[in-house]
């Protein structure tokens, strides 16, 4: 008996062997040309038909839809990153002062919308506020991030709005140390209010219940850790934990979990690299809002990707 295998098994085989290939490649048929002695050594031409993959047209939509979705939600971010130094430049100011209302060289600030909307020019040109290229770049790309791992799925409509309210808090943060609660608890409001919408939607993949539930325990877990040590963590961060604990408990406690703890993290590698450096002490602040937005994206960006 010939050590050949019969054009049924090459058949076989080659099915096993090429199925997951198949799947994504979808090829309507294979050919295999195989020598079986015996039959005055004539090649059999063994043919596997295949009628198109059902899912393949699904696979392509979703493509498109994929493709559409993240160049809108590049716009957007784009778009509103343009918008937000100006705004960050008027936020930015000590506790009990009045929003500014002109620029460094006092030109006042008119314009659409009592001078909260626009570039960061004053009527005489001068540039102020946080650079408006890296703001718009970085709002760019978080919203690119956001809708290449949301999808198509209603939260996604949350995340963005939330998005460039987030940088302005981040970069008055950065500026003054401070999460001003006009920012903070409208924004808390809206991502609970949003995502109790999202949920009701059809395609949303997370819970408005854990997303309640964890806004209210983030915000008192930070609310024990600021009595506890009020020169580590600023009570805007524990107002501010109101709207990260709602957007991480959207996916789930292990979300909450591990989104504070990326936060906590980024901020003590960045603190210890700072006193590394030299450039700060063990007592200095640093603004910790930055470090815990960064900390809440990384959570949505791992809880949108888990099966
Ligand atoms: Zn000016």
């Amino acid at each position: 008996m010939p050590d050949v295998a019969s054009p049924k098994r090459c058949g076989t085989l080659i099915w096993t062997s090429l199925s997951p290939w198949l799947v994504r490649r979808s090829s309507s048929s294979i050919a295999c040309s195989h020598v079986v002695p015996g039959l005055n050594n004539m090649h059999l031409l063994l043919t596997v038909d295949r009628s198109p993959h059902p899912n393949e047209a699904e696979h392509r939509l979703r493509s498109v839809e994929m493709f559409w979705i993240t160049a809108m939600a590049i716009l957007w971010g784009a778009g509103t990153g343009l918008l937000i130094p100006r705004a960050a430049y008027r936020l930015s100011v000590p506790p009990q002062e009045p929003w500014r209302t002109a620029c460094p060289a006092g030109h006042p600030l008119g314009g659409t919308a009592t001078g909260w909307l626009g570039r960061a020019r004053c009527t005489e040109g001068d540039r102020f506020g946080p650079s408006t290229a890296a703001v718009a770049l970085l709002m760019t790309v978080i919203c690119a991030v956001l809708a290449a791992s949301t999808g198509a799925r209603p939260e996604l409509l949350v995340w963005l709005p939330l998005a460039p309210i987030a940088v302005l808090l981040a970069a008055v943060d950065v500026a003054v140390h401070r999460l001003p609660d006009v920012v903070v608890l409208p924004l808390a409001a809206s991502a609970i209010a949003g995502l109790g919408a999202a949920a009701l939607l059809p395609g949303a993949d997370g819970s408005w219940r854990t997303a309640l539930l964890g806004s209210l325990t983030l915000g008192a877990c930070n609310l024990v850790v600021f009595l506890i040590n009020p020169r580590g963590l600023g009570f805007g961060d524990v107002k501010l934990a109101l709207v990260l604990g709602a957007v991480l408990g959207w996916y789930g406690w292990t979300i909450v979990l591990a989104g504070t703890f990326a936060g906590y993290l980024f901020g003590a590698v960045y603190g210890i690299g700072l006193i590394l450096a030299g450039r700060a002490e063990r007592t200095s602040r640093i603004p910790f809002g930055p470090f815990l937005l960064a900390g809440t994206l990384a959570g949505v960006l791992l809880g949108s990707h888990a099966p």
